[in-house]
């Protein structure tokens, strides 16, 4: 169809805006922007554990100084971003209003209580993401979440992602989607962290691996790779 045939009533998807695709056209949201969102999705609990390593502003955690001209308080003691998403009402706080709305659309239970903060991120995020298929075909709100999802995903990379010459770089991220598709993502090295955790999977992978990521040379399956 061309841009002159396109009537009002075309349907679009929510998220990229653009017209729902043939076969697509009763979805709320197309099913590549599914894909991104579900994989940036599930990223999220691997940039919530690296921004622990963001908490004390230094070496290998870039954060905003402050400069106090010889008070005390000469830098901050953590970096106060960091320690926003971190903590209840942060990151965790978004996925569970969104999880408490889809449920509700969905008759569902409410969610039980889960103890820790990175406990209730996680089964969020679970259920958010079994539950993906379902809102970007059927709940005209799915655009909530992915709004929340960029908003969140992009202030932890602000403080996670190094200035040059803060970071090593590795090589491709070897982990394998559900399609066969490798990720490739640059995976660098920070300087002070114990695991590298790739930005645009959420695949974790402890020192063990490192030589192998450099040598461009993988023969282990990653810890957390996309199922
Ligand atoms: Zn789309
Ligand atoms: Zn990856």
């Amino acid at each position: 169809m061309s841009r002159d045939e396109t009537r009002d009533e075309t349907p679009a998807c929510l998220l990229c805006d653009d017209a729902l695709p043939d076969g697509e056209t009763d979805r709320q949201a197309c099913t590549t922007c599914q894909a991104r969102l579900a994989r940036q999705l599930r990223a999220l609990p691997a940039l919530y554990h690296d921004l622990a390593h963001a908490l004390r502003p230094g070496p290998g955690a870039p954060g905003p100084r402050v400069t106090g001209g010889g008070s005390t308080y000469g830098q901050a003691p953590v970096n106060e971003g960091a320690l926003d998403l971190r903590a209840w009402g942060g990151m965790v706080s978004a996925l569970q209003a969104h999880e408490d709305d889809w449920r509700r659309v969905l008759k569902a239970a409410p969610a039980p209580a889960r103890g820790s903060v990175e406990g209730a991120l996680t089964a969020a995020v679970e259920f958010l993401g079994a539950h993906l298929w379902w809102a970007c075909q059927s709940y005209p709100h799915v655009d909530g979440l992915a709004n929340d999802v960029r908003q969140l995903r992009a202030a932890a990379l602000s403080i996670l992602s190094p200035p040059t010459g803060d970071s090593t770089r590795l090589g491709p991220c070897p982990a394998q989607y559900e399609d066969g598709t490798l990720c490739g993502a640059t995976l660098r090295y920070i300087r002070g962290a114990d695991s590298i955790t790739c930005r645009r999977c959420g695949s974790h992978y402890r020192q063990a691996a490192w030589l192998a990521l450099a040598a461009d040379n993988w023969t282990d399956e990653p810890e957390g790779a996309p199922a």
